[in-house]
């Protein structure tokens, strides 16, 4: 029954998901750890006990490898890695061995074995100061209660409840409730928590399903029935929506819907203005993206492999010839003309590997992460550029180096290059000698000695994702903060005009590589500024290629000129500006 008796309230939270989408609400509760029984055992009924908890373990794992293997049947690329994780808490004897000793030491039932022992676990997860490994507590507590049902003999409680079409409503979603809920009867998510990186938001955008995260208590406010709006691509959610709200609503998902349709026709054309200067628009890749995705969408090539997924997936370094088989793989898929860009290992901040023997660091972003790592680790270094140059003789593939802040690291970079190809030539072994080496543009200091950098390097590629964070002091992984990374904020587009102005002095050629190029406004911004092509996520090429394709390259140009005039206005100004220019030139677009 839908019950719209509340007052209307209007939530705002983080975009995590495209589209539109209005149902009745299911509140998602986690009860787990309030439900777990407790109660002693006789000695006699230890052995029994243990036995009960090595089988729950059995049925856990092969419970946890058939949802990885149906995440992997619907979606590529690394979320299809979602429950590694799961399988290593799993698969730790440490782990067994702990509830087992709970169970031989203090005469406990396995149910509060496998609870205290998550609870040790969970403690010391949510206490660390690395983000990635604090949301790594999650994957903690989705165990402990898989286990703890499977002790019980209880089917996924919570999931069996959802029998007809909601949104679902939870304060934070872990990846395997995620993707355990009947994924053709949900409608959309809405999550108190959670940040656009989490793995809920990752799933949801893979599968499609519109999602607001980072909301803040709708968990608490909204009840079973409730009727709901989700708006995924603006963020907002409406609690008993009025007459009005709902229009609105219907009224943007039909657009969405009709012009998603229209977008079908530009698959096969090449991204161009309306007067037919042409926009190369590539795609953003990494190991486990298919051919299929890119040709679904009518990518160009691939502006950004990133290299990094190889070692998170295998969860260690690949070896030199496993790289140079999935380099090979990514360039043969693409037409002989189409570029591919490698990324080399891009690992530190966020995506570090669980088992790595990397110290802990108190700034991970500010530390020793991507080219700094490569270069104080050379023999890993050289691996991966002997396996990018064996991999170029078959494609147009580019070498690519983020993070680069100071010239004595694209030198040293260069030097190793030059290292790499004598070792390979001594070998007999085959490269492009004339291979194309660029440097991701990422800290403002790059930007500011980008002159420096263009004499020594073929192109630059503008990580925009970086870039704002760095500039702006802004963690790209942290919901409160969300409101001051501002891509259109002057700084930011101050350092990329300084960085086009270098890079074309010097005949380079300038890719943006980061998000900025995915969203239409801020991509014909910086066209007009001179950006020459835009690697993106896949799935945002079509709606990027639509916007070119309806305006002039004068038109472009005249805004490029205007909001350089307004350095000095607030962010917000520039962005706002920029929007209404753009729907008075493609009014029929959605942006
Ligand atoms: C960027 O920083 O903009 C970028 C593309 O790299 P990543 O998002 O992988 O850090
Ligand atoms: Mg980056």
């Amino acid at each position: 029954m839908r019950s719209n008796s509340g007052v209307m309230r209007v939530f705002k939270g983080l975009p995590a998901s495209h589209g539109q989408v209005a149902g009745t609400v299911y509140v998602f509760r986690k009860k787990w750890r309030e439900q777990v029984p407790e109660y002693d055992i006789s000695a006699v009924l230890i052995s029994s006990e243990i036995e009960r908890l090595q089988e729950a373990f059995t049925l856990t794992r092969h419970q946890i490898h058939s949802l990885s293997a149906e995440l992997c049947k619907r979606v590529s690329g690394s979320e299809s890695a979602t429950f590694e994780g799961h399988v290593m808490i799993l698969d730790d004897p440490v782990v067994i061995d702990k509830c087992q000793n709970k169970i031989k030491e203090q005469l406990c039932n396995a149910e509060w074995a496998v609870h205290s022992v998550v609870s040790e676990y969970a403690a010391i997860f949510e206490s660390m100061e690395d983000e990635y490994l604090r949301e790594r507590v999650n994957d903690i507590y989705d165990i402990g209660s898989r286990l703890i049902r499977n002790l019980l003999g209880v089917s996924d409680m919570a999931a069996s409840l959802v029998t007809k079409p909601c949104i679902i409503v939870a304060e934070e979603l872990s990846p395997s409730e995620t993707i355990s809920l009947p994924r053709h009867l949900i409608m959309g998510f809405a999550t108190d928590r959670g940040s656009l990186t989490s793995h809920a938001s990752l799933i949801s955008r893979a599968l499609g399903i519109p999602a607001v995260v980072g909301i803040g208590n709708l968990s608490e406010i909204a009840a079973n029935g409730d009727y709901l709006l989700v708006d995924g691509t603006s963020g907002t959610v409406i609690l008993h929506p009025d007459q009005n709200a709902i229009d609105e609503l219907n009224k943007a998902a039909e657009i969405n819907k009709t012009f998603n349709i229209s977008l079908e026709e530009l698959k096969n054309k090449l991204g161009q203005t309306k007067d037919n200067v042409r926009v190369p628009l590539i795609a953003n890749i990494d190991s486990g993206t298919t051919i299929s995705d890119l040709e679904a969408v009518g990518a160009e090539g691939v502006g950004l492999y990133r290299s990094e997924y190889l070692w998170l997936a295998l969860n260690r370094e690949p070896t030199e010839d496993e790289q140079t088989e999935a380099y090979t793989r990514a360039v043969r898929a693409l037409e002989p003309d189409q570029e591919i860009t490698i990324r080399v290992l891009d690992l530190g901040g966020d995506k570090i590997i669980a088992n790595s023997k990397k110290p802990g660091e108190a700034n991970p972003f500010l530390g020793n992460r991507s080219i700094r790592y490569l270069l104080r680790n050379p023999d890993v270094f050289k691996r991966q550029l002997r396996a990018v140059l064996r991999s170029s003789v078959h494609g147009k593939l580019q070498i690519m180096y983020p993070m680069i802040t100071v010239l004595e690291e694209l030198r040293e970079t260069n030097q190793i290059l030059a290292e790499c190809m004598d070792e390979l030539r001594r070998e007999g072994r085959g490269f492009n000698e004339n291979i194309k080496q660029g440097v991701m543009v990422e800290v403002p200091g790059a930007a500011l000695i980008a002159d420096s950098l263009a004499v020594e390097s073929d192109f630059f590629s503008i990580g925009t994702n970086d870039l704002i964070q760095y500039t702006l002091a802004v963690d790209r992984l942290n919901e409160s903060v969300a409101r001051l990374y501002q891509p259109a904020h002057p700084a930011v587009l101050q350092l990329i005009d300084m960085t086009i102005k270098a890079g074309h002095a010097h005949n380079s050629k300038i890719t943006v590589c980061g998000e900025m190029a995915s969203d239409p406004v801020m991509a014909v911004l910086l066209y007009g500024m001179g950006v020459d092509e835009f690697s993106m996520t896949p799935n945002m090429i079509p709606l990027v290629k639509k916007v070119f394709s309806c305006i002039i390259r004068d038109d472009a140009l005249q805004l490029a000129a205007e909001v350089r005039g307004m350095y000095a206005q607030e962010a917000s100004t520039l962005y706002q500006y920029c929007k209404e220019k753009l729907l008075r030139l493609v009014p029929n677009v959605p942006l």
